[in-house]
């Protein structure tokens, strides 16, 4: 419909989430029209993803180091790990200043309806650090409040009982709304469920 280059650009564009025809259509023509500077910064900061960004093969959060920041920081309490969904929850819970642990991200939920996938999740790798780190003390599963997610917290529960049963598992307190997402809860709700942790 466009010229080859625009066509393909949309194309990409639509791949992302919740991205339509409409949407790619405006941001590629809102670039055309912004001129080569706003389009380079975008690409350099592509690029810096791209070529910057690792895993952490701790915790498996995204990070310009591996291992991050948070993994190597000795202030922190390497004995209690708060196991996430996904890695934008980390800087929701940094933010309530309400925890001093480290992560574990899983980078997904097993989903009841479908085959359980453990390939695509970090629950192998959660798995393995637990039976490494046998001084681990409290594992906080702080997964969203939905039916993946009280899913995903029972299987870990079992798994993470039969490694190790001295192991204290905890999760949020009530009060975050059910089907909420942790990433967008606000930080007094968020860091009260962290304290009041069951
Ligand atoms: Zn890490």
């Amino acid at each position: 419909m466009y010229s080859p280059s625009i066509d393909k650009l949309i194309d990409t564009l639509k791949k992302l989430p919740s991205v339509g025809q409409h949407t790619a259509e405006r941001y590629v023509f809102h670039w055309l029209k912004s001129g080569k500077s706003e389009v380079s910064e975008l690409k350099n900061s592509l690029d810096a993803l791209l070529n910057n960004i690792k895993s952490c093969k701790v915790c498996w959060n995204f990070s310009d180091t591996d291992p991050c920041p948070i993994c190597t920081d000795t202030k922190r309490t390497q004995t209690q790990i708060c196991v996430v969904e996904q890695a934008q929850s980390v800087p929701a819970i940094e933010k309530t200043g309400a925890y001093k642990g480290v992560y574990h991200i899983l980078r997904g939920t097993l989903d009841a309806g479908e085959e359980i996938s453990l390939d695509d999740l970090k629950i192998k790798e959660l798995l393995a650090r637990i039976e490494k780190n046998k001084d681990t003390e409290e594992i906080i599963l702080a997964l969203n409040p939905d039916m993946p997610g009280e899913t995903t917290m029972m299987y870990l529960k079992s798994k993470i009982q039969a490694i190790n049963s001295n192991i204290k598992i905890t999760r949020l307190a009530r009060g975050l709304p059910m089907g909420s997402d942790l990433q967008y809860s606000d930080e007094i709700t968020l860091g009260s469920a962290l304290k009041n942790r069951l």
